[in-house]
Formats: C-alpha cells, structure tokens, sequence
C-alpha cells in the first residue's frame, strides 16, 4: 500500500485576469516544483460540490476527505467549535458567537467588541466557572481568535432549528432567537439561547477586565451575539469506515473550521510553529511537519495552506501570486525529502476563490495526482487551463478521495 499526501492551496483557483492579459494567478506565477511534479502526474479538473456549485471551505473539505455533505455536513457551528477543541457528541448543539459591545438597553455598538481582544481566553473561563447549565442544559465556552468563541449546549432534546441573537449590525437591538419550525425541541433550544444571551451579559458587564477596557478608552466585551446554531451528526471516522484501509492520518492546518472538518472524521492535527493560516504564515514549518509525519507511521497526510484565500478574499492579486509561488517553494522541500516511490502526491484547491469575485464560486478547480504507477499525462503545467487537457476529466466531489485511495491500494473491492 501506498501513502498519500495530499496538498490544497483553499482558494488557490481563479478565472481570467484582464491584468494578467487573460491569464491566471496559477499561470503565471513561478512554480518550477509544482510543474515539474504535474508533468509526472495525471491532471483534471474537480467539481467540489458539483458544477457550479459554491462550496464553503467546511462543506469543500468534507468531500475532499470522502464524505458527501449532504449526508454530512451539520453546519458550521460544529466545525467551528471542534477546530477550537470542543469535543463534540452526536446530538449535541454548538453555535458561533461574538464579543460584542451593548448598551444599557442592550443595542448593539460594536459587534466584535474593537475585534483585538487579549482578554478573550479570561473572559471565556470567567463564564464558564459561572455557567454550568441553564434549563439543564450544560453549557461550554470555548475561546477563539479576536473576539471570537464558540459555545456548546449538552442536553437531550435539542435542535439546531433555531434563529441567531447576532443582528449582524449595529445600533439595532440584541435579537431573540426564535425557534424555526413548530418543534419543542427548538423552542427548548431558543429559550436557553435566550437565557444564556442575557447571563453573558449579567456576568461580563461589570467584569473589571471590562472596567479596565473602558478605562482605557476601549469598547467592553460585555455580552456575547450567537448565531450559526448546528447540531452534530454521526460522523463515522475514516479509519472506522469498511469501504477504506486507513489507521493513521494527519492534517497540517492553522484553520479552525478546517481542523474541525479534519477532526470530525478522525484525522489527528497539528499546527506546527510559526503557522499563521494567513499570508505572512510559515510554510517551511509545514513542509517539514508533513516530512516527519510521512517517515513516521501516517498513511495520508493532508496539508493545508489557507493564504491563497485569504489573499482573494481581500482582492490582492499580487499577495495570491506571491503565495502560490510559497507553496511551490513548500512542495519542492516536501519531494525532495520523502520517497516518490512509495507516495501518491496530489495537488488541488477546496474550491476557486476568483479575485474578482471575492468569494468563493463553483467553478471547477485544477487537479494533479502523482503517482508511481499513475499513467502520466505529460502535460507541463498545472493551471485551470492546462488540467482541462488531463485524462482525469471532470471528477466529482467524493470522487476525489476515492481515486487517490484506490492508486494507494487502500480501498476494498464493491462486491465480488
Ligand atoms: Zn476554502
Ligand atoms: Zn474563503
């Protein structure tokens, strides 16, 4: 059997850029390695979802691993809270939620409370050491970045119908969450969003962090806005799956709500030094990480690089260039130090993120699967363009996961 490694710049796929004379961010960066190794590889093209289907990175992710997220996916609440270090059981609830800024009347002033928030993980124990449940439900804080959390409701009866209290802007009052279906179970769950809502501001708004922050001039984190609400599924994990022959397998990301996907099906994460999941981050670290775990006993390993987003997403063109050709540097590292032999090494986005568009969109995106024993299409480059040519064609979703499992041997017969 062979191991596999498997590479995503998220976002990395684009579409015609008039600046670039029609050309893309792919095509013209310099990226020796990754050309070199596609030209060994056969190519195609990836449908995340399916055509012309916008992916999130959550639902994107869940395919690349194997698992259809129409079956699957339970919202970002969950990913989000597992990326954090939730643990999370079938049934159980988790949501999103901001430090915000309320007045008196609770109307929302700032909706991430100035966004810089060193005190959040303080914050967060603080409630948690005051909040144990409400209506017998449990409740868990879990500290995020900036002036993000995540919150978990442990209880029987639940339901993730329900609206968020986060108005998404300011000067409007904190809402109440509604149930969305006729449903007791979401009734149940709103009102102890509800109650909830109301204790996160009882406990934080006379918090001396927050009397500090106001002393010095700065917005007190003094309620905390939900919204997101997603009720965990029955995920089985790769390793527990009788269609996949996979024990150990690792994700290198700095992505809460990639983590989370990763950790959802059983991946073990690491997030090694200096990784930022933006466009300063430290590639290098990871090219090593990914080096260690493929001489040690991992089976697959999948390496994430978020930049490439994150650089779309602010419209930069020259930052998504300049990160591409990071992530070449990143895989000559990895292929000149890991035995081509005995891997499968695979090149792809989760989804395009076009500079023009800001955000994601269902175009197809790029692939490259090399292989010791793949038929090669020796085609030189690898871009939207040139992966039109490869003999993959136009692969779906979880078909992705299934190609790279069935080149490693690592996949069992349908029937007999
Ligand atoms: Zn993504
Ligand atoms: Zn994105």
């Amino acid at each position: 059997m062979l191991k596999i490694l498997l590479i995503v710049g998220d976002g990395m796929a684009d579409r015609p850029i008039k600046e670039l004379h029609g050309k893309t961010p792919l095509e013209v960066a310099s990226k020796p390695n990754i050309d070199e190794l596609a030209s060994r590889s056969a190519l195609g093209l990836w449908d995340p979802l399916g055509p012309g289907l916008r992916p999130g990175s959550d639902t994107a992710h869940l395919a690349l691993f194997g698992y259809d997220p129409r079956r699957y996916y339970p919202g970002r609440g969950p990913f989000e809270a597992l990326g954090v270090g939730a643990e999370l059981r079938p049934g159980e609830v988790a949501l999103r939620g901001n430090f915000a800024t309320v007045d008196d009347n609770l109307i929302v002033i700032d909706r991430r409370a100035g966004r810089s928030l060193p005190e959040n993980p303080e914050l967060v124990k603080y409630l948690n050491d005051n909040i144990q449940h409400v209506d017998g439900v449990e409740v868990r804080f879990y500290s995020a970045t900036e002036h993000r959390v995540a919150v978990v409701l442990r209880g029987s009866a639940l339901s993730a119908d329900v609206s968020d209290t986060d108005p998404h802007e300011v000067g409007v009052k904190v809402l109440q969450s509604k149930a969305l279906c006729d449903d007791e179970k979401a009734i149940k769950t709103a009102n102890v969003i509800n109650k909830l809502t109301l204790l996160t501001y009882k406990l934080l708004k006379d918090h001396p962090l927050n009397l500090k922050r106001i002393e010095n001039g700065l917005p007190p984190a003094n309620i905390i806005l939900f919204r997101g609400a997603g009720q965990m599924s029955y995920i089985p994990k790769l390793s527990e799956r009788g269609d996949i022959i996979l024990n150990k397998y690792l994700a290198i990301s700095a992505t809460a709500l990639v983590i989370g996907v990763a950790k959802s099906v059983g991946f073990d994460v690491i997030t090694p030094p200096g990784v930022t999941g933006g466009i300063n981050t430290n590639l290098s670290s990871k090219a090593e990480s990914a080096i260690q775990a493929l001489k040690g006993d991992y089976e697959l390993v999948y390496l994430h690089v978020k930049g490439t987003d994150a650089a779309s997403h602010d419209g930069n063109l020259e930052a998504k260039i300049k990160m591409i050709e990071q992530i070449d540097g990143m895989i000559g590292k990895i292929i000149d130090n890991i035995d081509l032999g005995s891997t499968i090494v695979a090149i792809t986005a989760d989804h395009a993120t076009p500079i023009y568009v800001r955000d994601h969109t269902g175009d197809p995106v790029p692939l490259a699967i090399y292989s010791p024993f793949i038929i090669c299409d020796g085609i030189k480059s690898f871009s939207e363009r040139s992966a039109r040519r490869g003999s993959l064609g136009r692969l779906r979703s979880v078909d992705l996961m299934h190609t790279l499992l069935d080149q490693a041997n690592r996949i069992r017969k349908y029937g007999a």
